[in-house]
């Protein structure tokens, strides 16, 4: 259920309308960013009535949320979410590029591949110190020390960090790092992280599960919101299908599905969508065709020796190819790629 308050209501009302809520043993939640404040409601719902609150004053409509997915629900917030990750914008007119290795491999291969994407302009830069591999055999990251040189990039370079928490024991971590902390796709239904990651101010890149439903996400993206951080990006990352030729079968339908249904941004990660380097960039172009809000790409200055997923990257050559032809595209989607014109 959504209440949304009269313009220009005083606190104290506002205040009256969430104790009326809290007594119904229900939860209040303010929705920020919406041009009427409203007052999301979640918990037992059905118990509640629309009089109880059509007959306050201060209360201009009542609205029933239909969905099971609640906080992230258009019905709940109209406006797209547009989220401010310390002065960078994701979601509104501009498309957020993120791009950077799969993993933190060493300081001098972060600062290299680092380097040249801020010579293009690259304001959010991509890279796992926490690996969740399907193997354990595989590369695991380099952990704390990767956390390390991601802090020496961002104080250094100044650049924005996504990077990836793996659980609950590592998350305090990568929050001090991190300016947007990604769930990966094999964590997205991980209840326990969705519940703390919602109690932080941080950014989250919430990712499609492998064998994820466009529901479960929204569902997952709920979790996060329902702990009170309404700073959620949802991933689409391709999933598991009969398919054998790509890696992933990427799923953008999901992009203007979840623009229906969501306020929340939605950016797409062709390099794990469809896994082969020199199909990213159509995948990436369609991605930002069909509405995404942005995109995360993974580059590496020597994919033949990246220690994961380098068969999916895209050289800082090639990357800079994709950027001009975002460029000529975005203006046809009425959107602006103002991180790549700054610099020409
Ligand atoms: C990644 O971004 O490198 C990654 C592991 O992604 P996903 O969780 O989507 O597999
Ligand atoms: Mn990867």
């Amino acid at each position: 259920m959504l209440v949304i308050m009269k313009l220009d209501s005083p606190r104290p009302d506002i205040e009256k309308v969430k104790q009326k809520i809290s007594g119904k043993n229900c939860i209040p939640h303010e929705i920020p960013g919406a041009s009427k404040l409203g007052i999301g409601i979640t918990g037992q719902t059905n118990l509640l009535d629309e009089e109880d609150f059509l007959t306050m004053d201060c209360v201009d409509e009542v609205i029933r949320v239909t969905k099971p997915y609640k906080l992230v629900s258009r019905e709940m917030k109209q406006e797209d979410t547009i989220i401010n990750v310390n002065g960078s914008f994701v979601g509104g007119s501009e498309l957020s590029i993120i791009a950077g290795p799969c993993s933190v491999e060493s300081r001098q291969q972060l600062f290299d591949i680092a380097g040249e994407l801020k010579e293009m302009g690259i304001k959010f830069f991509r890279a796992g110190a926490y690996k969740p591999r399907s193997s354990p055999y595989s590369f695991q990251g380099l952990k704390e020390k990767g956390l390390e040189y991601l802090a020496d990039i961002k104080k250094e370079l100044g650049l924005l960090i996504v990077t990836e928490a793996k659980d609950t024991k590592s998350l305090p971590f990568v929050a001090e790092v991190a300016d947007v902390i990604q769930i990966g796709a094999r964590n997205m239904q991980n209840f326990s992280l969705l519940e703390e990651v919602g109690q932080l101010k941080n950014a989250i890149l919430l990712k499609r599960g492998l064998a994820a439903t466009i529901e479960d996400l929204l569902m997952s993206a709920e979790y996060i919101l329902s702990q009170g951080n309404f700073n959620v990006i949802l991933c689409e990352r391709g999933i598991r299908t009969f398919e054998t030729m790509t890696r992933n079968t990427l799923d953008l339908n999901a992009v203007p599905i979840i623009k229906k249904q969501s306020h929340l941004p939605i950016i797409v990660d062709p390099s794990h969508g469809i896994g082969i380097w020199d199909k990213v960039p159509a995948m990436a172009l369609g991605a930002i065709a069909c509405g995404a809000d942005g995109l995360m790409i993974e580059v590496h200055n020597q994919p033949d020796k990246a220690l994961s997923d380098g068969f999916q990257s895209l050289t800082p050559k090639n990357f800079k190819l994709l950027l001009e032809k975002l460029e000529q595209l975005a203006p046809i989607v009425n959107r602006k790629i103002t991180d790549y014109e700054r610099i020409g």
